[in-house]
């Protein structure tokens, strides 16, 4: 992998890394939940609706989190080495998901 590409991927991390900061920061509010008079089958709905998007915000963590080791990998170098068979991610993966830690064949195995 040449700079030019390392470049590019860190600044797609990056952008990504913010607007995940974002969702999170909004997913961890409960929109309008419990301040103010609903019937009770609106609460429940709400109650879940809530307990969803806590769900989400664990997926969105567990993205970040991916984010932040491709990024330190970056840093510190080892970045698009598949962390599994230690053979460079093609870019190909790399393209569509920069903070992919295993390489197409064993994403497939997994
Ligand atoms: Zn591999």
């Amino acid at each position: 992998m040449n700079q030019t590409q390392l470049t590019s991927y860190k600044e797609k991390l990056e952008k990504e890394r913010l607007s995940l900061l974002e969702q999170i920061k909004k997913s961890e509010q409960p929109s309008d939940f419990g301040d103010d008079v609903d019937d009770f089958e609106e609460e429940t709905n709400e109650a879940e609706d809530f307990s969803n998007k806590l769900a989400e915000a664990g997926d969105l963590k567990q993205r970040l989190a991916e984010i932040d080791i491709a990024l330190s990998k970056i840093r510190n170098g080892g970045y698009g080495v598949c962390t599994d068979c230690g053979k460079e991610i093609d870019n190909e993966v790399l393209s569509i998901s920069p903070e992919a830690p295993l390489c197409k064949s064993c994403q497939a195995k997994n």
